[in-house]
């Protein structure tokens, strides 16, 4: 629960409010009026708040806690009005059943809200002197100084220039597991501008020797959450955008869309393809990594280079490849994912550097029981159906896609005169209805034709192919593209 209130706390009345049998611990924190602040003396201090906005950040905070830390009920109050020396601010008591939670969503809450909530205060000073300080931008931290990444800048290979494509770059990572921990703080610790997270996952105690983000505390959280409150501790200069979902066929492009890098840290192939394909049909580079017990292999796939994902398993179906290599529970060496991980996030700071070198064009093995490291060439099969037709993966942006309806019914077809054509799209062995003009829908390069030539009403069997069809053309700018209704 979040408040704000104008008059002095009563301690022992909020103390009473957390009454609870089952907690086994209560945690205080008292933010109090100090009588200096950045090398200047100060009297007294008057806060300032949107209400409206205030009171739903805070909750939004006090909310994100409780989910981070099960178990932990949180009461938080914030002061408004004028201060003196020596008052209490803000108060936070969180009763958990064990005391790590509780120290842990504490820490949380009032670190976020010194970075989240718009609330201003003035400093009044002894010479009469007084001014207004926002909160959330004195939270802003010196690590958006050059001196939190310093040591980085040093290196020619990245210098002022390459820190400013750093902190412009927008990075996806899926899967925040064993090898998207390690990955994530990284990125974060160069000061990428932006991270995305993806994970559906909740942190176990199995995940802990390996999955560096998480403590013990948060088992049963959301990992997404966990990760984002880690590393926006690191360095509160990067963006997080935490996602608690899926990656799916649904939402994949979505996501990859609008990212420059995007890294792969999931555990099975199904995703581990949905991801490949989605980045080779939006031409954004891929770093992908896969670990089994003490070794591991590193990919950097982009459009066009050294073979893709299918190049490397031939003939194998998803299904067929997970039933033998899904590492969902296999047993692994913690340092391994950690490793590859690392060479995760130096080939996507290298690719946002343009310094990838031969990187692309590589497969790096390295085990760690033998402690040994090899980079092979990896070229594109002749035979691969997906590289040989890399010219009809045309590189598209969904989000910028039209956003009119792909949808006519009869009469919106014949209102779009002569010039249109209706194609009827068949499936593999299927006879097409008599009179219509015929076109097979796997002909995509026959299809872009048409739809390039004027406008284009696509219709088929069920309308499912059809209107597949003409979302995927509109991503690719043809807006003249229509799907057919039946009624
Ligand atoms: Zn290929």
């Amino acid at each position: 629960m979040f408040e704000l209130t104008a008059a002095p706390f009563d301690d022992t009345a909020l103390r009473a409010r957390l009454d609870r049998p089952d907690a086994g611990a209560l945690v205080v924190f008292e933010g109090r009026v100090r009588d200096h602040h950045l090398g200047r003396p100060v009297t007294q201090l008057e806060y300032e708040a949107f209400d409206e906005l205030a009171l739903a950040e805070g909750a939004a905070i006090v909310t994100e806690s409780e989910r981070l830390y099960p178990g932990a009920r949180v009461l938080c109050v914030h002061r408004t009005g004028t201060l003196r020396i020596g008052e209490v601010a803000v108060w936070i008591g969180v009763t958990s059943p064990h005391r790590q939670a509780g120290f842990a969503a504490c820490r949380h809450v009032i670190e976020e809200l010194k970075r989240r909530l718009p609330i201003w205060k003035k400093e009044h000073h002894p010479d009469g002197a007084a001014e207004w300080v926002n909160c959330t931008t004195e939270a802003k931290p010196a690590s958006a100084s050059a001196e939190y990444h310093a040591r980085q800048i040093a290196l020619p290979e990245v210098g002022a220039q390459g820190q400013a494509k750093l902190a412009a770059a927008r990075v996806l990572v899926v899967g925040v597991g064993g090898l998207g921990c390690p990955a994530a703080l990284y990125l974060a610790g160069a000061g990428v501008g932006r991270l995305t997270l993806v994970d559906s996952g909740k942190v176990e105690l199995s995940n802990l020797h390996r999955q560096i983000l998480f403590t013990a505390a948060e088992v049963g959280a959301p990992k997404v959450l966990a990760a984002a409150a880690r590393l926006r501790a690191h360095n509160p200069a990067v963006e997080i955008t935490a996602h608690e979902t899926e990656f799916t066929a649904r939402n994949a492009r979505a996501f990859v869309a609008g990212h420059d890098v995007v890294l792969d840290g999931t555990d099975n192939f199904a995703t581990r393809f949905l991801v490949h394909d989605a980045c080779l049909a939006l031409g954004v580079p891929l770093v992908s990594a896969a670990v089994h017990r003490f070794e591991g292999t590193l990919d950097v796939f982009r459009r066009g280079e050294g073979g893709c994902l299918h190049c490397q398993w031939p003939g194998r179906s998803v299904a067929e490849l997970d039933t033998a290599g899904n590492c969902a529970g296999a047993p692994v060496f913690g340092p391994a994912v950690g490793v590859l991980g690392v060479m995760q996030a130096a080939e996507a700071l290298k690719l946002l550097l343009g310094r990838e070198g031969d990187a692309p064009r590589q497969t790096h093995l390295v085990n760690l029981l033998d402690g040994s490291m090899l980079a092979v060439a990896r070229a594109a099969r002749p035979d691969c159906p997906v590289c040989a037709r890399l010219d009809q993966l045309k590189t598209s942006n969904p989000v910028a896609a039209s956003d009119t309806s792909p949808f006519l019914d009869r009469a919106g077809a014949a209102a779009l005169g002569s010039k249109a054509r209706t194609v009827y799209l068949t499936e593999p062995g299927e006879a097409a209805p008599s009179g219509a003009t015929a076109v097979p829908a796997l002909d995509l390069s026959r299809l872009r034709e048409l739809a390039a030539a004027g406008p284009l009403v696509l219709t088929c069997r069920y309308g499912v192919r059809s209107a597949a069809l003409a979302r995927l053309f509109r991503t690719e700018g043809a807006d003249q593209v229509f799907a057919l209704t039946k009624s």
